[in-house]
């Protein structure tokens, strides 16, 4: 799967929609200090699931919303697309019926955050799932912030293993393994529940 446009509107400094085609090869980004650059990368992580307003440089998700300028009023929404190329079809199932695979976040002011994918409403979690088995992803170590490489260096051994894991393609396995635990649990919680009160009949 390979990335082939990211549209945003209203997003941070992107107030009026704004359209990147990302061809083949290796894409730079050059501006002028201020310009947007790393807002960009923001939106692009922002599309793939990533809730932490901090990993925003903002203080709450609201804050990715065009705030205002001396010019031009506050936006109400911010809407992220980013368009993912799937002719080889090798989105997982579920997202893999087209050529071209369209995933879009869009937040709206005390409404909270909604994804979709081809047009149809999906689940943050499926989102999630997407780019994990796809080896990237909201914390893909593959988006280099500022400050990482030496993050990285001074990392403890098992932060570095999960760098590799995630370079192997094995993080949309880490998910389901804590999805099937999570189910794993409820499951022994209705077993104790149905156990008190077959107790409670006997
Ligand atoms: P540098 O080269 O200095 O790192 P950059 O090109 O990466 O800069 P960004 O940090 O992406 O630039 O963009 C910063 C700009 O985005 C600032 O002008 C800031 O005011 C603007 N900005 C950030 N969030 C919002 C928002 N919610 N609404 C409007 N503008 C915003």
């Amino acid at each position: 799967m390979r990335f082939s446009r990211l549209r945003l509107s209203g997003f941070k400094s992107f107030v009026d929609p704004t359209e990147l085609v990302i061809q083949d090869g290796l894409t730079g980004v050059v501006g002028p200090n201020g310009c947007g650059k790393s807002n960009l990368l923001e939106a692009l992580r922002w599309v793939m699931g990533e809730n932490r307003p901090t990993a925003m440089r903002g203080g709450g998700m609201e804050d990715v919303i065009f705030a205002g300028a001396a010019s031009r009023p506050a936006r109400n929404f911010a809407e992220v697309t980013l368009t993912i190329d799937n002719a080889e079809r090798l989105a997982p199932a579920g997202f893999n019926d087209a050529d071209q695979l369209e995933i879009v976040r869009r937040i709206t002011r005390d409404a909270g955050s909604a994804y979709k994918a081809n047009g149809k409403e999906t689940r943050a979690r499926d989102v999630a799932m997407l780019f994990a088995d796809a080896s990237t992803g909201s914390q893909s170590p593959a988006l280099v912030r500022q400050g990482q490489i030496s993050e990285l260096i001074n990392a403890k051994p098992k932060a570095r293993r999960r760098v590799l894991e995630d370079a192997a393609g094995i993080g949309g396995l880490y998910q389901r393994r804590h999805e099937a635990e999570l189910k794993l649990k409820n499951t022994e919680t209705n077993l104790t529940r149905v156990d008190d009160v077959v107790e409670g009949l006997a």
